[in-house]
């Protein structure tokens, strides 16, 4: 083959050909997409007392990318170590993670913008062929505000949580466990996944009471229990299972008997899922670059107690509070690969989260904030 190779000058112009398209027109946009976008950030230290490094492994993605490059100027030759070095990062990732359960809060643009939704969903069913164990909470509070706008009932937020009258959270039920939790649902099966989708009324998955606190927030629940076995049961037949957080009452309403529906900040169910699980990692793709500082400026590695002070001191608002708080909680529960927080704007943010960093389990180490004990 070689020999053929160097006795034809059309047969190598033609694999270079095809080795160059294969590379940079299907692997790099399907693995690298974030190293176009994503500063190329290499090891960052922190203020937390367990400082944690957070490095880019070795062979990363994104060195994907770089070798795609370097294939234009060194013909032939350059394509295989590349191509390689793709296989043996993701081949680390999955061997760290195959069989491990990862938790994914799944919402702002990534699901609103079409090319991002059908990525994401693509993203799942890779993951699973990985051998990895993918359990999709999200979000629809766009969605939910549109349909609250079409049937004119109002509402508000109040520390980043949607406050709920019961209309609010009949509507909130209609939307995320209907439309939205089916899209998501066939979107991964288009693309060879495997996933059901399910609220947290199913088999009783979260058990919840109202939140207390001021100002009163109506139907918001707090999560009391996650029944763990179900969501066993489920990606033990190899599906993924796909959660709306619509949340069952501890308590039946004391004047009909029935039973009481919550609505339930996808980020809260999220942590508590993943703690609950145990998961190897838990990720919550979001619209931001991740957690800032007070000047904008990414914090690429938090410590829990870190958290806490950056929301007492205001620099940590609005969504973002249920989101690093329930990824503290996470931490605390033993989800010990860490909670990150992804940009998910960016084309294939959960696929390259989950595998560029290969055997270093830090996730890809490009952006976004990752929060450890
Ligand atoms: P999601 O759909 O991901 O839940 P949210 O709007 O609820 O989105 O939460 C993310 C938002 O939190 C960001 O878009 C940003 O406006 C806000 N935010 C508040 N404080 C911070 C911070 N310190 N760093 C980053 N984002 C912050
Ligand atoms: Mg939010």
């Amino acid at each position: 083959m070689k020999n053929m190779i160097f006795a034809s000058p059309a047969i190598v112009k033609k694999m270079f050909c095809v080795a160059v398209a294969v590379t940079v027109a299907y692997v790099a946009p399907h693995v690298t997409g974030f190293a176009l976008h994503r500063p190329t950030s290499t090891i960052i230290a922190t203020n937390s007392p367990v400082t944690f490094i957070r490095r880019r492994h070795e062979a990363s993605l994104s060195s994907l990318f770089l070798s795609a490059e370097k294939i234009s100027s060194d013909g032939v030759a350059s394509v295989i170590p590349s191509l390689a070095e793709a296989a043996s990062v993701i081949s680390g990732a999955a061997s760290l993670l195959r069989g491990k359960t990862v938790v994914v809060k799944y919402g702002g643009n990534a699901m609103t913008s079409p090319e991002l939704f059908d990525l994401f969903c693509e993203d799942v069913a890779t993951l699973q062929n990985l051998g990895i164990r993918v359990v999709v909470v999200h979000g629809g509070g766009p969605q939910i505000s549109n349909m609250l706008e079409r049937t004119g009932i109002e509402s508000k937020f109040e520390g980043g949580l949607r406050v709920s009258s019961a209309d609010v959270v009949e509507i909130a039920e209609m939307v995320l466990g209907g439309s939205v939790n089916k899209n998501i649902v066939s979107g991964i099966c288009s693309h060879g996944g495997r996933a059901i989708g399910i609220s947290g009324k199913d088999d009783s998955l979260l058990r919840c009471t109202k939140r207390g606190g001021e100002p009163d927030l109506g139907f918001v629940g707090e999560v009391e229990s996650v029944n763990t076995s179900f969501i066993e049961g489920l990606l033990d037949m190899g599906l993924a299972p796909i959660i709306a957080p619509i949340g069952v009452g501890v308590d039946s309403d004391p004047i009909t008997g029935l039973p009481v529906t919550f609505n339930v900040n996808a980020d809260t169910a999220a942590g508590r899922i993943a703690g609950e699980l145990r998961a190897a990692r838990v990720l919550f793709l979001t619209d931001i670059k991740g957690v800032c500082d007070g000047e904008m400026e990414l914090l690429p590695a938090l410590g829990v107690e870190e958290v806490q002070a950056l929301i007492d001191d205001g620099t940590i608002t609005g969504g973002m509070i249920p989101k690093v708080s329930y990824a503290v909680d996470a931490v605390k529960m033993g989800v010990d690969g860490g909670a990150f927080i992804t940009d998910g704007r960016v084309p294939h943010a959960l696929l390259n989260e989950i595998v560029g960093g290969g055997t270093s389990g830090f996730g890809s180490g490009m952006g976004g904030t990752v929060i450890t004990l």
